[in-house]
């Protein structure tokens, strides 16, 4: 659909927040943003904007596209040697908080040179300050949380039906209300900033404020396609005036092998090397784990799921990354589990060239704590999920997967009584099951393994990913709906002129 006022001067201006699972799909947005001749201002400070400068001078420099870097002077939270971005710890979101606050000052000081004057603003959700700059300079201001329809909808039947205060036990189950599956989850899966039972003020007041800004936002910029969660975005639509934009799966701007290896950090693997271990795969032979940016499983689980990995049978990529690698690596030396793997195995020490790894026609199955990146990506690839939630809206993730999308398998789920009956959550618990090594290898099996069951799932996980392809090609529905993005920026601009 082409649009049908002079574009020349929209320029939007993009504020990502510095996870990965946050920054990495908002630069692959500008990409996409810019490739319809709009001009993108991404705002950021000089430590992050390392990360991606790379990707963006690319971006400009061979497809000629208009994307800036405005970087801003802050204090930062000294950031601790492990790279934990999750900020799982209190005192390290209550330090995120800051610093995502002490921007305001700078950036609209920066934001009046701006040329030209800016069309709208797209923010990080943390930055909930952008509410009142964007009252100040009269745009409107569109909200990215990295959260898909699914779990968006949830969080805010949640909040609407306040039926949160009403449950006090973390391990209550509850069904999520108007929803169009039934959803049954615990407080202790659900994310504490949306339910803010914290008791620490200053972290409640912060949260306040964020529900508070993305409540009044102009609208809701999503990571995700129509033909994916169709009740759900249509449903979350509604609830939301209609100003909701599924524009993805933003991964897929990236079509050359450079930008899919140099995604987020420095990848701890050489790309060529990468290619040649998975070119010497069979087709759909191989399992690929990785438990995105900031996972905090212990050494001890982390060796489980390698064993699992290993005994599984199947040939497979590890990921171990996002935290301090020191201790696993004693363990996999102790173990002499990468002597005994090679050729099956290839370990990862660090950050994996995910995107690419997973295009690749090796790749069989992924076992993923589900983050929305991770779990898209994998749509994208086509391929079955093995699911491992930890935090976040992972949980919630996991129900769309396994549940309602039926293309996953959870760890845990092939657990059984000797007479074939499934075991409790709970006497899972007390038996000291647990998610480990066993069960990574149950459910290795069951997704990698014939069968009508797996090669239905199989199926369904690659006629998913052919959708996805079609939703960002000239046409789709995610090609279409930034269109429809940028017409309403238009129409919201000629109606201030
Ligand atoms: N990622 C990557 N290499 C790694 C770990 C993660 O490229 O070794 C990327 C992954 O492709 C995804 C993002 O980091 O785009 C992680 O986002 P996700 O939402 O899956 O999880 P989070 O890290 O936010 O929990």
């Amino acid at each position: 659909m082409a649009l049908s006022v002079d574009q020349e001067q929209l320029h939007f201006v993009l504020i990502p927040q510095k996870g990965q699972g946050h920054l990495i799909p908002m630069i692959d947005m500008a990409k996409l943003i810019a490739q319809r001749g709009v001009i993108v201002t991404i705002v950021t400070i000089p430590l992050e904007a390392a990360k991606f400068k790379s990707f963006v001078d690319r971006a400009i420099g061979c497809r000629g596209l208009q994307i800036r870097l405005l970087q801003l002077e802050v204090a930062t939270a000294k950031p601790n040697g492990h790279e934990k971005e999750a900020a799982t710890v209190l005192s390290q979101l209550k330090d995120f908080f800051k610093t995502a606050s002490s921007l305001q000052e700078p950036f609209e000081q920066s934001f009046r040179k701006l040329q030209p004057a800016p069309s709208c603003i797209i923010a990080d959700i943390v930055f909930d300050w952008t509410s009142e700059t964007a009252i100040k300079f009269g745009i409107p201001r569109i909200v990215f949380d990295g959260f898909g329809c699914c779990s968006r909808l949830c969080y805010h039947n949640i909040l609407q039906s306040k039926l949160h205060g009403s449950i006090m036990s973390d391990s209550e189950p509850f069904v999520i209300p108007g929803l169009p599956d039934k959803i049954e989850v615990t407080k202790g899966k659900v994310p504490m900033h949306f339910l803010s039972h914290n008791s620490d003020e200053q972290l409640k007041d912060a949260i306040h404020r964020i529900n508070k800004a993305d409540e009044t936002a102009y609208g809701v910029m999503i990571n995700s396609f129509q033909e994916l969660e169709p009740k759900y975005a249509q449903m979350y639509k509604k609830a939301k005036n209609n100003k909701v934009w599924c524009i993805g799966p933003v991964s897929l701007c990236n079509q050359e092998t450079i930008d899919k290896a140099e995604r987020g950090n420095k990848a701890s693997i050489d790309k060529n090397q990468c290619l040649q271990w998975l070119d010497s795969k069979e087709p759909g032979s191989v399992v690929y784990a990785c438990f995105g940016s900031c996972w905090n499983l212990t050494s001890s689980d982390m060796m489980e799921i390698g064993l699992g990995l290993e005994s599984s049978g199947y040939p497979f990529v590890w990921v171990i990354g996002g935290g301090d690698i020191s201790e696993i690596d004693k363990l996999l030396t102790e173990n002499r589990f990468e002597e005994r793997n090679k050729g099956r195995g290839l370990v990862i020490k660090g950050w994996a060239p995910q995107v690419l790894i997973l295009s690749h026609k090796a790749i069989g199955g992924f076992l993923t704590h589900c983050g929305w990146n991770s779990t898209l990506e994998g749509v994208c690839a086509g391929v079955p999920l093995l699911t491992w939630p930890m935090g976040a809206e992972q949980f919630l993730n996991e129900n769309l997967i396994v549940q309602v999308l039926k293309i996953g398998v959870k760890v845990g789920e092939a657990e059984v009584h000797a007479d074939g009956t499934k075991l409790t959550e709970e006497e899972a618990m007390t038996e000291g099951v647990g998610k480990k090594k066993q069960e990574v290898e149950k459910a290795v099996k069951k997704v990698m393994d014939g069968g009508e069951e797996g090669e239905e799932r199989r199926k369904r996980a690659r006629e998913l990913g052919e959708t996805a392809k079609k939703a960002m090609e000239e046409g789709g529905s995610s090609h279409f709906n930034m269109t429809l993005f940028i017409q309403d920026m238009m129409h919201y601009k000629a109606g201030r002129e």
